[in-house]
């Protein structure tokens, strides 16, 4: 397996993203380049999923400084919050995670997400606009 996502991958969940730290908001312009992704269930234990995009979230900062660096240096507060996902719970897909922008949310392999509450179910949404959100998603990504 490679080490890294793909470069397809790291473009669909810095999209997903909307090119922001998902745990403060910073956009990726001056402050930093937008290229730091997270996994969540962490490479140290590989697994299929390791580069999927439920397990990749984008985080301002490096391994060891911004938001990137508090995930790592505070992994009980990160597990709260879903940004680092044990590698004995679920799959990272059945995980919410805390965004800056949208709450909780739940991340799905296509590079899509859907709002949840903070025990992962789904909120207020009927299965038609849970439809229509991932028909949105999908132009997202063909527009860009
Ligand atoms: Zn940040």
């Amino acid at each position: 397996m490679s080490t890294n996502p793909d470069l397809g991958t790291r473009e669909t969940v810095a999209r997903r993203d909307a090119y922001r730290c998902v745990r403060c908001g910073q956009p990726a312009d001056a402050a930093w380049d937008g290229h730091s992704i997270h996994h969540r269930r962490l490479r140290s234990h590989p697994w299929p999923g390791l580069h999927e995009p439920a397990n990749l979230i984008t985080l301002c900062g490096s391994g060891t400084t911004g938001c990137h660096g508090h995930v790592h240096a505070h992994p009980a507060e990160a597990r709260e919050h879903g940004w680092i996902v044990s590698a004995h719970q679920d799959h990272p897909e059945t995980v919410p995670v805390l965004t800056a922008s949208h709450g909780w949310v739940l991340l799905d392999q296509d590079g899509g997400w859907i709002p949840c509450d903070r025990d992962g179910r789904p909120t207020g949404l009927t299965i038609d606009q849970l439809t229509r959100l991932k028909a949105m998603n999908w132009q997202d990504s063909d527009a860009e």
